[in-house]
């Protein structure tokens, strides 16, 4: 029942497990697994669900050698496999081995400290110490290779990088690293020990751990991260160029020097910096959004054009923009105010979003220009990327200028972006699965912000929870793979780490948020 679930759910990144699928799951499993056996009217195991969470969304890239479960003992259709598996206290930690060829009740881990850090190390030592046969294809290696071997890949070229952890013995960091990246391709990554006297001179690495990087034209050198973290060095190596998951399910991506093509522009590759926020992007949105997307509508009427409506007052009043562009808004909202009708044919606003009307100033381009959000091919990033940059360039600006608003009666509200947005997604934007996902988790958590600078946070914190969803799948595009964002290469004092599980420390992300969204830093480079 909904009441005995709700401590899981598919949003979260565990595999919920039940008496139909449990058996299955374990037996000849490509991957070792360590399941939760837990009963959801336990204080315990209510209490420690955030920490499962959270340790679930930690190691959700070693989901090849290893999974994580949950069955829930208190459901009334899960009273028998518990007891098939001999489970007498909750929560229950118990590990399974791949390719287990029959039922198995698993290996037990009766250990106090359950902090994500110990478990996470438990799970390395199980990992490793599987044999070959149980795991061929899934078990990377996890032992210090010899200075031979890597002695002699140095200064060779090679299709791919190698990467080479140098920690001291006690440090999981190296295997942490190797089954972080095992699900990517176009690196490998190798440990070595800080003992091995002839590599560390060789290599000239001081402190540990290091990372150390073999380029695929045989240069090489001790890679340079803010911080010597694991989650630091991850995600340098994951955005490496020709760094890709491997499990990406779209087509082989191509190399961006073939010329990618996003949604039918034609022309050449635009460079651009990730560090960088783009007008063309923000006003080729605006042009697909008003000019695209609102025009299959043909009246606007009600929820629909009080909807709009926002939006317009919105955009009029916090869009960074160009002059013509915000004279443009600033005109339709001064014609939707005077005009007080329960019903607009949406051609009058095309009309005047053409300037039909001559009016002098005032102009959007109606060409599609993606720049920060090109995509490798058609159909990747462009639009749905452009709205993203958009509103958090809204709630930046909400929370930069509170006075912006002023007299339009969204004044006294921190959530007056937010909400427009959320009401603009549901009835608007062409992506209905993205529409239902966002108000989900738009009911759930938008009613607790209670300030401006809480709105721009959340914006974040939700946009991450979708990146992490999509990561991997076909709306990625390979060559702009789905992050956790700002990368610790953005925003490295964004990043800590806690107990052994990366944090983000809030107060500097707003700080780069402010930054990286705020009016000086969107560059004109590439309008038309
Ligand atoms: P985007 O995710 O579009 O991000 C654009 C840019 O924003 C990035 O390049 C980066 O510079 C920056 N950025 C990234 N993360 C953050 C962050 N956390 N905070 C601030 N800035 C950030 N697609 C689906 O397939 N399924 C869905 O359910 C879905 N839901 C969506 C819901 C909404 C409200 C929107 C606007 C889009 C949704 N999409 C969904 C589309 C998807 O999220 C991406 O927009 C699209 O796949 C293009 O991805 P992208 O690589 O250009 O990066």
């Amino acid at each position: 029942s909904a009441q005995t679930t709700r401590l899981y759910s598919e949003e979260d990144l565990v595999v919920i497990l039940t008496s139909s699928t449990i058996k299955q799951s374990l037996l000849n499993s490509s991957t070792a697994w360590l399941v939760q056996f837990y009963s959801s009217w336990c204080g315990h195991c209510i209490q420690y669900s955030p920490t499962w969470k959270a340790l679930g969304g930690d190691v959700k890239d070693w989901e090849q050698a290893m999974r994580i479960g949950v069955l829930d003992c208190a459901q009334e259709n899960n009273f028998d496999i518990c007891k098939d598996f001999g489970v007498h206290f909750y929560p229950t930690f118990r590990y399974f081995k791949a390719r287990n060829p029959a039922f198995d009740v698993g290996q037990t881990y009766r250990g106090t400290d359950r902090e994500p850090q110990t478990v996470r190390q438990l799970m390395i030592n199980f990992i490793q110490n599987q044999t070959k046969q149980e795991c061929p294809a899934t078990c990377p290696g996890l032992e210090p290779s010899s200075s031979k071997n890597i002695l002699s890949l140095i200064g060779q070229k090679s299709s791919q990088y190698t990467a080479i952890i140098v920690e001291n013995e006690d440090s999981y960091v190296g295997r942490e690293v190797i089954l972080d990246l095992m699900t990517y391709r176009g690196l490998t990554v190798k440990r070595a020990l800080s003992s091995d006297k002839l590599l560390v001179e060789k290599l000239g690495v001081k402190s540990f751990p290091s990372a150390y990087l073999l380029h695929p034209n045989g240069t090489h050198g001790i890679l340079d991260v803010q911080k010597r973290l694991r989650f630091f060095f991850s995600s340098f190596l994951k955005l490496l160029p020709g760094v890709y998951r491997k499990n990406f399910s779209g087509a082989t991506p191509e190399p961006l020097l073939k010329g990618p093509q996003g949604f039918g522009n034609l022309d050449a590759w635009k460079d651009f910096e990730k560090s960088k926020v783009y007008m063309a992007d923000l006003e080729s949105g605006l042009h697909y959004l008003l000019r695209v997307e609102l025009a299959t509508h043909q009246t606007l009427v009600g929820e629909e054009l009080s909807t709009f409506k926002d939006f317009v007052t919105v955009v009029a009043k916090l869009f960074p923009g160009r002059q013509s562009v915000v004279k443009l808004l600033e005109t339709l909202l001064e014609w939707l105010v005077s005009l007080p009708l329960k019903k607009i044919p949406y051609d009058a606003i095309l009309d005047l979003v053409n300037n039909k009307m001559r009016i002098s100033e005032m102009f959007l381009s109606d060409q599609l220009q993606w720049v920060g959000c090109q995509g490798t091919r058609v159909g990747l990033r462009g639009y749905p990327c452009s709205m993203w940059t958009l509103f958090h360039v809204l709630t930046v600006q909400a929370a930069r200028r509170p006075d912006a608003l002023a007299n339009t009666g969204l004044e006294e509200n921190p959530k007056a972006v937010l909400q427009t947005m959320r009401r603009y997604i549901v009835n608007f934007f062409g992506c209905q699965e993205c529409g239902k996902h966002f108000e989900e988790m738009a009911a759930e958590s938008l009613p607790q912000v209670k300030s401006l600078d809480e709105a721009v946070l959340w914006l974040w914190r939700k946009h991450n929870q979708v990146n992490r969803r999509l990561a991997g799948t076909m709306s990625e595009d390979p060559n702009f793979p789905k992050t956790q964002w700002p990368s610790p290469d953005l925003c490295p004092t964004c990043h800590e780490e806690q107990d052994g599980i990366h944090v983000w420390n809030d107060d500097k992300v707003l700080v780069f948020l402010k930054q990286h969204y705020g009016a000086a830093n969107i560059s004109p480079k590439h309008l038309r």
